[in-house]
């Protein structure tokens, strides 16, 4: 399966698929690997599928695929979780442990954790590095939460903001204006 796992990732369309494959090269390790919640922001994070422009423009459920914070043209799962600037704070503690930005290529190492012949023999060092597998997981979890659920509130304002703009509703606009 890992052989099928690989052509899913390079068919046409398979966008979410390409993303996660690139995310989760090796399926052993990602199937070896602790229990794991998926939470709903997490699995938008890892699918590429969510409250992500690009995404949403291909489904058309947005007019473009600007990011609405950077305008960066194109805002996939990847930009927003790991380049776009307004998350930089929320990017801040997994930086710090990481001593650098958190990008694509440590998903794989920071959710399926040390591979099993990778660890030390020594039973205090293992006890640190599994610690350390478990922290990286709970901020990268926490990180991803903080980001989707602060962006899909402020696309839930936008949406409102929206919904006020459209024509036939002019009288609270007239209210609105200067006397
Ligand atoms: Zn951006």
């Amino acid at each position: 399966w890992q052989a099928r796992w690989d052509r899913a990732a390079t068919t046409p369309d398979a966008v979410g698929r390409k993303w996660t494959h690139r995310l989760i090269p090796n399926l052993a390790r990602w199937l070896a690997k602790p229990t794991l919640v998926l939470t709903y922001h997490l699995t938008q994070a890892l699918s590429g599928h969510g409250c992500f422009r690009s995404y949403l423009a291909k489904r058309d459920r947005a007019e473009d695929s600007y990011c609405g914070y950077c305008m960066d043209p194109d805002d996939t799962a990847e930009h927003t979780v790991f380049a776009c600037p307004r998350w930089l704070d929320d990017r801040a503690r997994l930086t710090d442990i990481l001593r650098r930005p958190p990008n694509a290529g440590d998903v794989e190492d920071i959710l399926c954790g040390p591979c099993p012949a990778d660890l030390p023999d020594d039973t205090e060092s293992r006890r640190r590095v599994l610690a350390q597998f478990a922290i990286n997981r709970r901020e990268f979890t926490a990180m991803c939460e903080s980001i989707l659920s602060t962006k899909e509130a402020d696309e839930r304002e936008e949406q409102r903001t929206d919904d006020r703009a459209t024509p036939g509703t002019n009288d609270e606009e007239r209210s609105d204006s200067p006397r």
